[in-house]
């Protein structure tokens, strides 16, 4: 049997019938990485010995039938943002390429003691920039469904290396869609809770009021698995306050009871989404996602969000807003890079930051430093925030009478890794993904069923807090596919 098929819940359940140990998991896992030699492109960073050391100490709490945290024994991957002590953490950036953190992110330790086994750092956009992973300094991971296709982004290493099976759940990012999306592109569900579920220390930021952990799984239980470990308020920081709504316990084995939370579901739809022109086969699969739910007993409303015309361009100005103060640390001094030959400590910071970052951070730094520049905040940051107030105030409104917004997760497949885009171009296939991290709502990625080797992510959005609802509507819409 190749363990590296199961999913995360199958492999508890084995060890806890004694079928494996959690060593002969991690070798099949080591094995399969070794194997496809950088296929993928998906490691930055990779600990034979550090995985094998974990997977031991859990086959020893196994043993001696020791109580165990939910993770115990599942290999999981973690995105290159986010801390483990003592291991390399790079954000893709040559800016960081040496830097080893001596202490551990919230959730590094919230894996542990779940007893997860944490095999390594996976590649993502610079410093979760992108949409593709083509702007990692380590170059572009690639599709598993397809290698000439992106895995999307930021978080491409984590889709990709859950997809090629080098691990059997992984941990990314979502500031503006960056779980979504490469689930969506892999075939994977991918989660992003309600902002403030998951605690960001040890994670380093890109825009701080947008940013929030989240987990990849091959299914909606798997990837609720693992955000039941990570969650929870923590002291070390101050935007975390866990979420209640991700605390539940399902019967992920009774498909009809699954099927059964859609029934009565409310769900919106709005009109300016029924009326893009999408790739084809996206606007066919969400009218079937549409007909599945209504089959079902939900019932679709329509809805008119005017706001979400303002989305892509509302979202990028206050990105950027904080985006260039965040990446100030950076500066061959305080953290990262240092450039070899300066003559004066000005020179040292403009060499070390231009050969350090990358071509799309520089280009936001630049951005977000004119918006916020005393002549110009008034007229785009500032409003900019009234915008987001504006976004929120409707979205909510919405949710007074419906449960969950559908749409698709992307408007477009996975484009080719050698095609150009434009940053405007790759800018504007957020869309449907930026609305929920403007409003800090729930949010996650369903897959609809292959076709031609490819599938394409239906995108739930429930309203703050209502994370329970969200999941328990997405595993009721997986089980109706099967
Ligand atoms: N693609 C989006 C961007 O480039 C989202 C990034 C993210 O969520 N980290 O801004």
């Amino acid at each position: 049997m190749d363990l590296t098929k199961l999913k995360a819940r199958e492999l508890i359940s084995g060890y806890e019938n004694r079928d494996f140990t959690v060593e002969e998991v991690t070798k099949s896992y080591i094995e399969k990485i070794k194997d496809h030699n950088n296929k993928y492109n998906t490691y930055i960073t990779f600990s034979e010995e550090k995985a094998l050391n974990a997977a031991k100490k859990v086959d020893k709490h196994y043993q001696d039938r020791e109580e165990m945290g939910i993770l115990s024994g599942v290999p999981i991957s973690i995105k290159d943002n986010i801390a483990v002590k003592d291991m390399r953490m790079t954000c893709a950036s040559k800016m960081l390429e040496d830097f080893i953190p001596h202490y551990e992110s919230t959730v590094e330790k919230k894996i542990r003691k779940n007893c997860g086994v944490i095999l390594g750092k996976v590649n993502m956009d610079e410093f979760a920039m992108g949409a593709s992973t083509k702007t990692s300094y380590f170059g572009p991971s690639k599709n598993p469904l397809n290698p000439d296709l992106v895995p999307g982004g930021s978080s491409g290493g984590s889709a990709a290396s859950l997809a090629a099976e080098e691990c059997a759940l992984s941990v990314g990012t979502d500031t503006g869609g960056s779980i979504r999306q490469p689930a969506s592109f892999c075939g994977l569900v991918g989660i992003k809770p309600t902002y403030g579920s998951i605690s960001r220390f040890g994670v380093a930021s890109m825009a701080n009021t947008f940013d929030q952990v989240g987990a990849f799984g091959k299914d909606v239980a798997d990837a609720h698995l693992l955000l039941k470990a990570m969650e929870g308020r923590s002291k070390k920081d101050a935007t975390s306050v866990g979420n209640k709504s991700l605390r539940f316990d399902l019967d992920y084995d009774n498909d009809d009871e699954a099927i059964s939370y859609l029934n009565g579901l409310n769900i919106a739809v709005p009109k300016m989404y029924l009326d893009l022109d999408l790739d084809p086969r996206v606007k066919e699969e969400y009218e079937k996602a549409i007909e599945i739910f209504e089959k079902s007993g939900a019932n679709i409303n329509v809805v008119e969000i005017d706001a979400l015309k303002y989305v892509v361009q509302t979202y990028n100005i206050l990105v950027n807003g904080e985006i260039a103060p965040n990446m100030a640390r950076f500066d061959g001094l305080r953290y990262g890079h240092r450039t070899d030959n300066y003559s004066s400590y000005k020179e040292m910071f403009k060499k070390s930051r231009a050969e350090g970052f990358g071509t799309e951070v520089k280009r936001r730094i630049m951005i977000g430093t004119h918006i916020l520049s005393l002549e110009y905040a008034k007229d785009y940051y500032y409003k900019a925030l009234e915008v987001r107030n504006m976004i929120k105030t409707q979205m909510d409104k919405v949710y007074e009478s419906n449960d969950l917004m559908l749409c698709p997760t992307s408007p477009i497949l996975p484009p080719r890794i050698d095609k150009e885009v434009s940053p405007v171009e790759m800018y504007k296939q957020d869309l449907f993904t930026i609305p929920a991290n403007m409003i800090g709502a729930p949010s996650m990625s369903v897959p609809m069923p292959k076709k031609d080797g490819l599938s394409v992510g239906i995108e739930l959005t429930a309203n703050r807090f209502k994370d329970d609802l969200m999941i328990k509507a997405a595993l009721g819409f997986e089980r109706s596919m099967r």
